[in-house]
């Protein structure tokens, strides 16, 4: 079952405590596309500008990531700006620059409209919206977003809501948009709203998966070294959905091996800036730190 995913496509500037990293290869739909890109063919539907390196283009290429959907657009590409103090949890935004992202209106070519598994990452939820109206009979619609559109586009996320099978929020976010400050009860109302099942990212401390009848909790994988979180939600999310890509039926039995899986890729992630650790990982140490994480 082939993956679409509609997200940023970006520059990033990054400082942690352990270095910085300016004009790197970001974006929500990069991240996630990498990780997924270990289980199955991905296709990125999002826009960049005329200043976005080729060597990127072609770097996706290269992990058999489809960029038919990819637009390149006069203009800037997306830029963020972040920074991390030693609480590694919480991403501090100096900037957010949409630039092409705020005329793009997104045409998901033909062939892709047939995509069974649809991942929604972090941008616009009037453009992730857009996107899975184009979907045919998807078999797995997952979502993410973040405080910045839970505050500036609400009513356009909660339109969003009831067309998620699974929505993806850190702790903060699922606090934000819920108004509950304990996260069972903020799962209640977010499974409320729509979605069959919720999961809840605590960074460092793992995950907590919520359906309307059970719950699950995930420990992140221990590391003597973490040098930038940047991106590890939607690494996560890459590696939870290549898995349930894979399998011939999901259920909750699949979501949670697909949620290790996941835990696994965003402990790669988090071990060098940008995606510069996925770069030199295999399926093999996939498997490995999977075994040793079990
Ligand atoms: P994460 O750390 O998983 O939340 O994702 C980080 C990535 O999200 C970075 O590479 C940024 O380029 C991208 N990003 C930051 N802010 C936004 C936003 N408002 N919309 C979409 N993507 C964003």
């Amino acid at each position: 079952m082939s993956i679409l995913v509609v997200g940023s496509v970006a520059i990033d500037s990054i400082k942690t405590p352990f270095g910085q990293r300016s004009e790197a290869l970001g974006g929500s739909a990069t991240y996630f596309s990498m990780a997924a890109s270990f289980f199955n063919k991905v296709n990125i539907v999002a826009t960049v500008g005329e200043d976005f390196p080729k060597k990127y283009i072609a770097l996706f290429k290269s992990k058999s990531i489809g960029v038919d959907g990819l637009h390149i657009a006069r203009g800037k590409t997306f830029r963020w700006k972040g920074w991390y103090d030693y609480d590694l949890n919480t991403a501090h935004t100096v900037y957010t620059h949409l630039n092409v992202f705020k005329d793009f209106k997104p045409e998901v070519p033909r062939p892709l409209r047939k995509s069974g598994c649809v991942f929604l990452a972090n941008i616009d939820p009037e453009l992730q919206y857009n996107v899975l109206k184009q979907i045919e009979r998807p078999r797995i619609v997952a979502a993410d977003s973040m405080n910045y559109w839970l505050e500036h586009k609400k009513k356009a996320f909660e339109r969003l809501l009831d067309k998620v099978d699974v929505l993806l929020l850190n702790d903060a976010e699922a606090r934000q948009f819920s108004g509950e400050s304990n996260l069972v009860n903020a799962a209640k109302f977010i499974i409320s709203a729509g979605p069959k099942v919720v999961i809840i990212k605590k960074g460092e401390h793992g995950v907590i998966y919520f359906s309307k009848s059970s719950h699950f909790i995930a420990p992140a994988y221990l590391l003597e070294s973490i040098y930038d979180p940047t991106g590890a939600g939607d690494t996560f999310a890459g590696g939870l959905m290549g898995y349930l890509s894979k399998v011939p039926k999901i259920n909750e039995a699949g979501i949670r091996k697909g949620i290790i899986y996941g835990s696994i890729l965003a402990s790669f992630a988090v071990e060098d800036f940008s995606i510069n650790r996925l770069l030199d990982i295999s399926m093999k140490d996939i498997k490995k730190r999977n075994r040793h994480y079990r």
